[in-house]
């Protein structure tokens, strides 16, 4: 064989070790880490991908991975303050569960816009209703929303008026893309790979803000992740992990339907030995008559189910749609005035109202809602809704939590913030509310500006320079005599 002949074999071996996944077999345990990261791969469980190269889509100074409210206040904050902004969404619509998910009871409605900017009962935030929480609902009324029990039809009216902020203050929207990993060096986070209709595609940002709801990217950045714990049903009756979906029924006689024997024909039924499901009737969807919804969730608690675990969304996304089909087929069979129901529309995704979150560098648990803590570090002030119903019980006085900017701070990992139903809490609901996710993405968002402009980390960011932007939107973060304590007034 001549030299030029071992060479052309020398190289074809070369192309094909290249080309093919390399799988290091026999090997007994793995060594992949949290993040996915390979120091060997053991061939019988996992496949080693090829490295590749991934066109750039975005240089952006902020990317956003999630379009639920806490995420589209994020963007709408870093947007204003300059910072170039990319918000990707998986869904084809933002607004997340009060978008295209539909859960949208009792969000800054059901009452007059005076009543709920002046502080409705179910303000949960204190202060009166200011900055991007405000914006939303006064372009949300001015969209002749907020009708009494037209909570589901309303969702889509959000999703509308929140793309136009979002278009207005110049975020770069990705919209049906779907957040993957985090781009890593070393421990930092420094943007995002995603993939879309075009492939695989890289958004490189200076910070990232993780608002997916269930901390996806930190996750897979390998933060430390808190799950939910059946022990969390003590603070919380709907903990740990609340999940359900909307639907809307049609073609219901008003006149005639007996609401009574609904709520009879109602059955639990089981999902993969993981979870029951059952319904509570057919809830009221003024004004047409014919219309009505359901809501099918999770029978509580329900410790097995993991919000981040893909198997677990998918069998239950499979067993709570046959569940919505079956009974309007029930509800047609025995209900005088569903005999010529129909399904009208599902909501596309189940949303979740716990799940995991990140380990942050502080942890806000329901004993310190309970007592009312401070913090030095604090970004808003909230009163979430058990700790409250807490305290009536022990008959004493209402107090107001401080909930700290440490909770969207993950340990162990830079360039990231965790907003939203992502940030740090015990049990996993705490944080959940619609007016505490918009105050906190602001929040966040105001932050990683703020980074992007100093060139700091996230964890390192001066909190009072941050703080005093915040009051200066109008956020509350205490009485005068609490601001001089914190070093904010003279
Ligand atoms: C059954 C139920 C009832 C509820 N009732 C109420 C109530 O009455 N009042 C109230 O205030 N709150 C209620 N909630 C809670 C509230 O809906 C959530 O806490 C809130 O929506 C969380 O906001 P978020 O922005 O953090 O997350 P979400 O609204 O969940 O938004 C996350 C967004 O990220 C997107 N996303 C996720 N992963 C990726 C990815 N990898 N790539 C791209 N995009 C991604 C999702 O599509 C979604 O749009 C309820 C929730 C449920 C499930």
């Amino acid at each position: 064989m001549c030299r030029h002949d071992w060479k052309k074999i020398v190289v074809t071996i070369t192309v094909l070790l290249c080309s093919v996944p390399i799988m290091p077999g026999g090997q007994k345990s793995g060594t992949i880490s949290a993040n996915g990261q390979v120091a060997r791969c053991p061939a019988s469980t996992y496949v080693l991908e090829p490295a590749k190269c991934v066109p750039v889509a975005y240089d952006a100074d902020v990317v956003v991975a999630g379009g639920g409210f806490s995420g589209i206040a994020a963007a709408l904050a870093t947007a204003r303050q300059g910072a170039k902004t990319v918000l990707i969404e998986r869904q084809g619509a933002v607004g997340g569960s009060f978008g295209p998910g539909m859960h949208f009871q009792k969000v800054f409605l059901q009452d007059d816009p005076n009543t709920y900017i002046k502080g409705a009962p179910y303000d949960y935030v204190k202060g009166e209703v200011t900055a991007i929480t405000r914006e939303f609902a006064e372009n949300f009324f001015a969209l002749h929303a907020g009708r009494k029990s037209c909570s589901l039809a309303d969702s889509k009216l959000c999703s509308y008026m929140t793309l136009k902020m979002l278009k207005e203050a110049g975020v770069e929207l990705m919209l049906c893309c779907y957040a993957c990993d985090p781009i890593m060096q070393n421990n930092k986070v420094c943007g995002l790979f995603v993939e879309n209709k075009s492939g695989r595609q890289a958004v490189r940002a200076k910070v990232v803000i993780d608002a997916t709801g269930e901390a996806d990217i930190c996750r897979r950045a390998g933060a430390p992740i808190l799950r939910p714990k059946e022990s969390y049903h003590e603070y919380d009756s709907h903990a740990p992990t609340g999940i359900g979906i909307w639907a809307i029924v049609a073609g219901i006689d008003g006149e005639r339907l007996d609401d009574s024997k609904v709520v009879e024909i109602s059955w639990k039924e089981g999902i993969d030995d993981l979870a029951e499901v059952t319904c509570d009737g057919l809830r009221k969807l003024a004004p047409d008559p014919s219309l009505r919804a359901i809501k099918v969730q999770l029978v509580r608690p329900h410790p097995k189910v993991d919000a981040g675990d893909a198997k677990h969304i998918s069998a239950l996304e499979a067993g709570i749609r046959k569940y919505v089909i079956d009974f309007v087929e029930r509800c047609r069979k025995h209900v005088p005035g569903c005999e010529n129901a129909y399904l009208l529309y599902i909501a596309p995704y189940l949303c979740a109202r716990g799940g995991p979150c990140i380990e942050g560098e502080y942890t806000l648990t329901m004993p310190e809602c309970y007592e009312g803590k401070k913090f030095d570090d604090v970004i808003y002030v909230y009163g979430e809704a058990h700790a409250l119903r807490w305290q009536a019980e022990q008959k004493v006085p209402f107090k107001w939590t401080d909930v700290p900017y440490r909770v969207m701070i993950p340990r162990k990992v830079d360039g990231i913030i965790a907003v939203g139903r992502s940030a740090s809490c015990i049990p996993d609901t705490l944080l959940r509310i619609c007016e505490s996710v918009i105050y906190m993405g602001q929040a966040g968002g105001t932050a990683a500006a703020l980074c992007v402009r100093n060139d700091v980390e996230p964890r390192d960011l001066n909190v009072k320079q941050l703080q005093k932007k915040l009051l200066a939107d109008g956020f509350y973060l205490g009485d005068e005599n609490r601001l001089a304590e914190l070093g904010l007034r003279q």
